[in-house]
């Protein structure tokens, strides 16, 4: 499963992180952020980062926060540049394939550990 791997790899990042700054507090929250194109499912992966978590002492707490960023795509034909909001890879003006900018990414934006 799909959101099953990228929530452990969250969980890989956040303690990496951790190690990283020399920090053992507990976390309270994790930002993650991705582009539409990624096709995950929040629930799902919010399911499955409660779930890791459990294993890791510094983690059990934390609370996992999605944020979903649109599908930029750009005309090659006209130049023309929107926010895809159905599943249409074609310019709606000139009828050129579009080319995605953003949309494909992820990333942990932030993790916010107790005081
Ligand atoms: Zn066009």
């Amino acid at each position: 499963m799909h959101e099953f791997g990228i929530a452990q790899n969250i969980i890989d990042i956040v303690l990496d992180k951790l190690k990283e700054e020399n920090v053992s507090k507990k976390v309270e929250r994790v930002s993650f952020r991705y582009g539409q194109l990624n096709q995950i499912i929040p629930e799902t992966l919010r399911f499955n980062f409660d779930m890791l978590k459990e294993e890791n002492s510094l983690l059990k707490s934390a609370r996992l926060e999605i944020e979903v960023e649109p599908i930029h795509v750009e005309c090659s034909g006209c130049g023309k540049s929107f926010v895809l909001t159905e599943p249409n890879f074609l310019c709606e003006i000139c009828k050129t394939p579009l080319s995605v900018i953003s949309g494909d990414e992820m990333r942990v934006d932030s993790i916010d550990v107790e005081d």
